[in-house]
């Protein structure tokens, strides 16, 4: 790799990989939720990656290059680790909260690499892959958001309390 715009390319297809394989694993995620809002937020997140995989054709466009992902070790061990939970987790409560914090991961991942490729896109002047780029970060940031606010409100209490140890549940809350 010779450029900052090779770097750039390479990049792009890097989460293209991503995106693409998170879109595999969502509606898996979502089948497996206990939870019903998790299962919603899942779901809902899949709309928006469907988008966003369809920004990242846009930019492919701007750079005149066809649509090509590149593996991403990085999300194949986040999203192996998400399913080492899903499958070895026996309590639903428990198993719901190890699979919100394994889609944050993957969030947090994401955001890296938007937040990189914007700035990168900016160095580069290309306007129009900022706005794309900004678009799909923005969702990325709300997203992860949305999984702290109901890991807190929800998921991370049911997950405690179904498996508390029973001298502490008997004891009640104080
Ligand atoms: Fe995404
Ligand atoms: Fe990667
Ligand atoms: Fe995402």
């Amino acid at each position: 790799m010779e450029s900052l715009e090779q770097l750039f390319e390479e990049t792009v297809r890097d989460i293209y990989y991503a995106e693409k394989k998170i879109l595999r694993a969502l509606p898996k995620m979502a089948k497996k939720a206990s939870s019903p809002n998790l299962a919603k937020a899942f779901e809902m997140h899949i709309a928006e990656t469907e988008a966003q995989v369809e920004r990242l054709e846009e930019v492919f466009d701007l750079i005149g290059k066809a649509p090509r992902g590149k593996t991403c070790p990085a999300i194949d061990g986040i999203i192996e680790e998400g399913e080492e939970i899903m499958k070895d987790v026996k309590d639903d409560t428990v198993r719901d909260a190890g699979m919100l914090a394994a889609a944050q991961a993957v969030e947090h991942y994401e955001i890296t690499r938007y937040g990189t490729l914007k700035s990168w896109a900016g160095k580069l002047g290309m306007s129009d892959a900022v706005k794309l780029f900004d678009a799909t970060l923005k969702e990325e940031k709300a997203t992860d958001v949305k999984l702290t606010e109901l890991a807190e409100s929800e998921i991370n209490i049911e997950a405690e309390e179904a498996t508390a140890a029973p001298a502490k549940r008997a004891g009640g809350k104080s």
